[in-house]
């Protein structure tokens, strides 16, 4: 469970790599997923190494549903969307590409399906807009 150099998001987790960061807290960490498959897709790690929900023991998924709720109500509050989808994937199969435990938040529009994966990488000042309205709002939720 402890950190992996070569895991993009242990590398995030330690502050190595940048990211669009809106939350952080003992568990998990909040930011913008920089491949986005709608506006303000967002990310919840956590702060621990786990590879999946197989893994991932039950404080920590704990501590990231938390996060999760919490960023959902500032996506909802910053975007409202017509939707908004909460998504986890474990194994290839299921389409996870980070093997590092991890919930999509993916904002809907009413008739357009749904995507987990982006096909561009998204506009970095967008990306960061978007990340400082969700602190925003939950710092202001603290
Ligand atoms: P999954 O396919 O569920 O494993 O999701 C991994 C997600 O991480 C994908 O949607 C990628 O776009 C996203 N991703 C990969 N590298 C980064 C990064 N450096 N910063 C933010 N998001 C990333
Ligand atoms: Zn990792």
């Amino acid at each position: 469970m402890t950190g992996e150099g070569d895991c993009i998001f242990c590398n995030i987790a330690a502050g190595s790599m940048p990211c669009f960061k809106f939350y952080e807290d003992d568990q998990a960490i909040g930011f913008m997923d920089i491949f986005p498959a709608a506006d303000g897709h967002a990310l919840l790690i956590s702060r621990s190494h786990w590879t999946d929900v197989f893994a991932i023991d039950d404080e920590s998924v704990r501590g990231v549903a938390s996060a999760v709720r919490r960023a959902a109500v500032a996506v909802h509050q910053v975007l409202s969307p017509d939707g908004l989808n909460i998504v986890q994937a474990n194994g290839e199969a299921a389409g996870q590409t980070v093997f590092h435990y991890h919930v999509h938040l993916l904002p809907r529009t009413t008739g357009e399906k749904l995507r987990m994966h982006g096909k561009e990488r998204g506009d970095d000042a967008r990306l960061r807009e978007l990340a400082a309205a969700y602190a925003r709002v939950l710092n202001d939720a603290e």
